[in-house]
């Protein structure tokens, strides 16, 4: 029985009751009025097919998994849980991965979090995800004497998300990979390096770049030439940017860059916001995540405020940012990518209509290739016709929904 028309009926019993002005009863209606309204954005936003464009593998890991692996270890896990209601500064967030690296260990234990990743998107209604993880050389298991390769850990989150894919009958979530450079740690040639591990992968599923870690530290300058290269043999690339204060500088020289997409955008100056603006380069948000690490003085002041538009018509999309939400650290934060969805229609007033044309338009962002006549080889051919297929497939998703679900 659908649960929206039990209480329907219900309330009309009640509002037809001889005393119907009663306050009490009153009150029980406007809480089964706003319970029924909020059952059902729940059932949409659950629904709503969904593109997860920026989540890191080990921030997303369940926090069951986490557990496991920290009691396994004798780590205490809660500091790597992130979802009280204090904000929590930015190094204090990053601090949190520390505890999660220390947990996952092994090749075994990537291999899990990418398959158990795949099955947690497949339940809350995600279409299509471009994953994105920094390479660490890790042993095999528990066991085992020496430390993998970064290529082994590549091939580790592929095995994972191949399991998923073998295993799930029906429609799937489409899996893709992208591969950071963590700007803390990583030196110039260490970035070269992994452009080269994503090189080797190309025709596997890593489809593009990503620069991220703890933004106070590291040079762009150090890090570019390598994008640079990644993006002449046809890798796509993101940037978290404007993470912090203070780095409108940088900013500007990753605008004169033109990324295809950039990540967060929390502090831009007035300058650069413009020229974000004009860039026309979509961006990555992630509510929840930048309430908690302190990045937004509340959900009301996010700077999605900023750059969404709602559009109906293609023409008009061409002239507006493309605006991706996503979860950034799922298991982190405690909050899937149909909780952001909420966030966003409740924070914002969006209707159930405006937050499908905002999920959809997202496609336009992915790193999916694109048909071309040029493409060099039978392999790089193939891969252009394996996305070409998924990009079909996630488009006749949302035609399904459209279709079927009970617009109000
Ligand atoms: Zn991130």
């Amino acid at each position: 029985m659908n649960v929206d028309v039990t209480i329907s009926s219900h309330m009309g019993k009640l509002a037809a009751g001889p005393d119907r002005k009663s306050p009490t009863r009153f009150a029980v209606v406007m809480a089964v009025t706003s319970t029924s309204k909020s059952a059902r954005r729940d059932e949409f936003v659950h629904r709503l097919p969904k593109i997860e464009l920026h989540a890191h593998l080990n921030g997303s890991i369940r926090r069951s998994t986490l557990c496991e692996l920290a009691a396994a270890r004798g780590i205490d896990a809660a500091a790597a849980m992130l979802d009280s209601p204090t904000p929590q500064t930015l190094s204090e967030a990053f601090d949190v991965f520390r505890v999660i690296h220390a947990c996952v260990t092994t090749l075994q234990d990537i291999e899990r979090l990418a398959v158990e990743l795949a099955y947690d998107l497949d339940d809350d209604g995600v279409v299509y995800a471009e994953i994105r993880t920094t390479p660490r050389a890790l042993p095999a298991s528990l066991a085992a004497q020496d430390a993998g390769t970064l290529d082994e850990y590549v091939e580790a989150v592929l095995r994972g998300f191949e399991r998923y894919t073998c295993e799930q009958m029906g429609d799937k979530v489409g899996l893709r990979l992208i591969l950071s450079i963590d700007r803390a740690k990583h030196t110039a040639s260490d970035a070269q390096a992994i452009v080269d591990l994503a090189l080797r992968f190309q025709t596997r599923g890593v489809v593009g770049m990503d620069l991220s870690g703890d933004p106070t530290k590291g040079e762009w300058a150090n890090f570019e030439p390598a994008l640079q290269r990644a993006r002449l043999h046809g890798l796509k690339i993101t940037l978290h940017a404007g993470e912090v204060r203070g780095r409108d500088d940088e900013m500007a020289a990753m605008l004169a860059f033109h990324p295809d997409r950039f990540g967060h955008c929390c502090f831009v100056s007035a300058s650069n916001l413009a020229l974000l603006k004009q860039s026309g380069v979509p961006i990555e948000l992630c509510l929840t995540s930048n309430l908690l690490s302190n990045s937004t003085p509340s959900l009301e002041r996010h700077h999605f405020r900023d750059h969404y538009t709602h559009v109906d018509s293609h023409a008009e999309q061409e002239e507006c940012t493309v605006c991706c939400i996503s979860t950034d650290d799922s298991g982190v934060f405690n909050s899937p990518l149909s909780n952001e969805f909420r966030l966003v229609m409740q924070t914002f007033a969006l209707d159930q209509q405006q937050a499908f044309h905002l999920a959809r338009r997202t496609l336009q962002a992915t790193f999916l290739t694109r048909p071309r006549l040029d493409f060099p080889s039978e392999a790089t051919n193939q891969l252009m016709r394996e996305d070409d297929q998924l990009r079909r497939n996630i488009l006749a998703r949302f035609a399904a929904f459209h279709q079927t679900w009970r617009w109000n």
